[in-house]
C-alpha cells in the first residue's frame, strides 16, 4: 500500500515537471509553428535539440532575418551550451560551440562562392565528428548535404512573427 502511494506520487511529479518550462511551445514534428518573439523561437529550438543524439546535420532555410541564427542560439542552449557565444558565421564560415553533450558546428553558406569552398573547410569531415552540424542558407550547398539532413524552414510572417516548419 505504502509502495503504491509512493509510485503514484512519483508519476505526478514527473508529469508536473515535464509540463512546466516553455510548455506553450512544445516541439511537434511535422507541425508548422508560429513564434511571436526571438525568445519563443529559441525555446522551440531548445525543445527540438532534445531529440538530437549527435551526428545529425541540420539544414536551415529562410531569408535574411528569418531567425536562423536565433534558432541556433536556442539549440545550443537546449544542449546545455552557452548561447551567448552564438553569432552568425557569415564571414568566418564556421563557428564551433562546445556543449556538455557534443559540439555544434555552425556554418553559414550565405557568402560562399560555391560548394567547393565548403568542401575546402572540411565540411565532409565535420559531418563525421559525432557533433551536430548546422548550416544556414543550406540550399546554397545543397549537393553537399547528407541525404538524412533535417531540413527546417523559417520565414517572417510579420515583424515579430516567424513561421517554423519541421520535417
Ligand atoms: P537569420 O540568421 O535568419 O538571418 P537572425 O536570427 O540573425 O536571422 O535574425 C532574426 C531577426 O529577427 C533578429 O533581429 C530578431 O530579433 C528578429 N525577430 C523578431 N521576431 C522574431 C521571432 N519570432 N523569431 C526569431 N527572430 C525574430
Ligand atoms: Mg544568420
Amino acid at each position: 500500500m505504502a509502495k503504491g502511494q509512493y509510485e503514484s506520487k512519483r508519476v505526478k511529479a514527473t508529469v508536473a515537471s515535464r509540463s512546466v518550462p516553455g510548455s506553450a511551445f512544445p516541439y511537434n514534428p511535422g507541425v508548422v509553428q508560429v513564434t511571436n518573439s526571438p525568445l519563443r523561437t529559441q525555446e522551440l529550438a531548445s525543445k527540438f535539440a532534445m531529440r538530437l543524439s549527435g551526428g545529425e546535420c541540420i539544414a536551415l532555410h529562410g531569408d535574411l532575418g528569418a531567425g536562423k541564427t536565433q534558432f541556433v542560439r536556442g539549440l545550443v542552449r537546449g544542449l546545455g551550451g552557452n548561447e551567448r557565444a552564438v553569432s552568425s558565421p557569415t564571414f568566418v564560415l564556421l563557428n564551433v560551440y562546445q556543449t556538455p553533450r557534443f559540439a555544434v558546428y555552425h556554418l553559414d553558406a550565405y557568402r560562399v562562392g560555391g560548394a567547393d569552398e565548403f568542401e575546402a573547410i572540411g565540411f565532409a569531415e565535420l559531418l563525421e565528428q559525432g557533433g551536430v552540424v548546422v548550416v544556414e542558407w543550406a540550399d546554397r550547398v545543397a549537393e553537399l548535404l547528407p541525404p538524412n539532413a533535417i531540413h527546417i524552414r523559417l520565414s517572417a510572417v510579420s515583424r515579430m512573427q516567424r513561421r517554423i516548419e519541421f520535417p
